[in-house]
């Protein structure tokens, strides 16, 4: 079911949209080599608690953390663990607040030890994958058309011969609507066609997620039943925001502290 939200719901989805920013800045600030990723778990928690949140991934659907942390050839939904990092790894986390029964969601990818640490290729994917995910967010205007959404980040992708992650075997990756559910309808695909699909009108709120890989757009579940790794073992980048749709233009509730602006 697609909902649309009120005024009063889209103020508290962005007070939890604040909440998950400033979470994503400590984190980012934390990521160094040599830190085990259920160490920034731990760190993640405590601060979105410490802000009045919950953990809205925490119990959802049996997942027992409060991040999900992908490392290199981990596309998403990797497990936190003793896992250390180490410098230049690529590092996808994901988390999302929970706040007045609202959720919100948005993940970051990292080169561990900064972008100096990992070869200009790697850098390029990650700054790649959230080129498009603003550009995907930039086509969320009244009147358009979630199709939109799906074409522009998949034009990026395509553009730096990416491989774009969507679909594999009749399963799908991709973002989502966002509100009282985490995952809402209508699923929003990383490749679609422009102008078709649905009618974007203020108050829809959604959850866009690009995730690209250097090599090819397939996965695989690992045995743990979470951890998603591309099936040719390239590395991957996962940028994910959640997004409202208003009449002046798309509202960006989980932006970084000076993001908007720098990436425009
Ligand atoms: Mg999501």
């Amino acid at each position: 079911m697609v909902t649309r939200k009120s005024p009063q719901e889209l103020a508290v989805m962005a007070a939890a949209g604040r909440v998950l920013a400033d979470v994503h800045q400590v984190l980012a600030e934390a990521v160094r080599p040599g830190l085990a990723t259920a160490e920034l778990d731990r760190l993640a928690e405590a601060e979105i608690r410490r802000r009045g949140g919950l953990p809205a991934f925490k119990g959802l659907y049996g997942y027992p953390h409060t991040i999900m942390t992908s490392v290199n050839d981990r596309i998403v939904h990797g497990l936190p663990g003793p896992r250390t990092l180490r410098a230049g790894d690529v590092l996808s986390i994901d988390t999302g607040v929970l706040l007045e029964d609202h959720y919100t969601d948005a993940a970051c990818t990292w080169i561990v030890g900064g972008p100096e640490a990992a070869p200009p290729a790697v850098r390029d994917l990650v700054d790649a994958t959230r080129r498009a995910l603003w550009a995907g967010i930039a086509q969320l205007r009244v009147g358009g058309r979630i199709g939109d959404v799906s074409a522009a980040i998949a034009a990026v992708g395509d553009a730096g011969g990416y491989g774009v992650v969507a679909d594999h075997d009749g399963n799908e990756l991709g973002g989502h609507g966002i509100g009282r559910r985490l995952h809402e309808d209508p699923m929003v695909r990383n490749r679609g066609r422009a102008g078709r699909g649905l009618r974007l009108r203020p108050g829809l709120v959604f959850a866009i997620e690009p995730m690209f890989t250097l090599g090819g757009t397939g996965w695989r579940t690992l045995a743990d039943g979470w951890t998603v790794v591309s099936a040719d073992g390239s590395l991957a980048a996962h940028w994910e925001h959640t997004v409202a749709v208003a009449e002046d233009g798309p509202r960006v509730l989980t932006a970084l502290p000076g993001e908007a602006a720098a990436t425009a």
